[in-house]
C-alpha cells in the first residue's frame, strides 16, 4: 500500500480566483471565452480558480481519499474525490488551466454557480476555441475545467 501524504499543515490551502499565476494566452483564452458565452448565450462566465500550487492539489487529491470532503455521509464517510491528479499531475500547476461557474447576470436572476446546461453551452464555445474541456473526459468528468494546448493564440 502506498502511504498517504499528509493532510498540509496549513490546513485547507484556498483556491487562486486571481489570473496572475496564469500564462498570458490562457487569460487570453478565458477572456475569448467570456466573451463568446456572454454574446451568445448571455452566459456571465466567472472563473472560480486558476493556478494552483503543488500543496492545494496535494489537498485537493487527498479529498474523498483520505480526508472527508464536504459531502461526506454515513454512507460514504470520505464523500466525493474532486480531482485524479496528484501534485504535478495537474495543467492548473503549470498555469494551462482554469475552471468556471456561472454568475448572475443580475443580483436577482437566479442562476445555479454549476449548472448543466450551461456549463455544457460554455463547453462547447471551449472545445470550438480549440480548448480542452473537462466535460469530454471519460474517466472523470469536471464540466467546471478548461485546459490550454502550449501556445493557444485567439482564433474568434
Ligand atoms: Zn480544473
Amino acid at each position: 500500500m502506498t502511504p498517504m501524504p499528509p493532510i498540509p499543515p496549513e490546513g485547507r490551502p484556498l483556491p487562486d480566483r486571481g489570473w496572475s499565476g496564469l500564462e498570458d494566452y490562457t487569460r487570453e483564452s478565458f477572456l475569448t471565452l467570456r466573451r463568446l458565452c456572454l454574446d451568445r448565450h448571455g452566459i456571465v462566465t466567472e472563473m472560480s480558480e486558476g493556478w494552483r500550487s503543488g500543496t492545494r492539489q496535494g489537498y485537493l487529491y487527498s479529498l474523498g481519499r483520505w480526508a472527508p470532503n464536504s459531502d461526506s455521509s454515513v454512507s460514504r464517510p470520505l464523500g466525493s474525490k474532486v480531482t485524479n491528479a496528484k501534485p504535478g499531475q495537474s495543467l492548473h500547476q503549470s498555469r494551462r488551466a482554469f475552471d468556471v461557474y456561472c454568475a448572475r447576470p443580475t443580483p436577482n436572476t437566479p442562476v445555479l454557480p454549476y449548472d448543466p446546461a450551461l456549463l455544457a453551452l460554455i463547453g462547447s464555445v471551449g472545445v470550438e476555441l480549440g480548448l480542452e474541456w473537462g466535460g469530454n473526459w471519460k474517466t472523470f468528468v469536471d464540466m467546471p475545467h478548461f485546459s490550454v494546448p502550449v501556445g493557444w493564440s485567439k482564433k474568434a
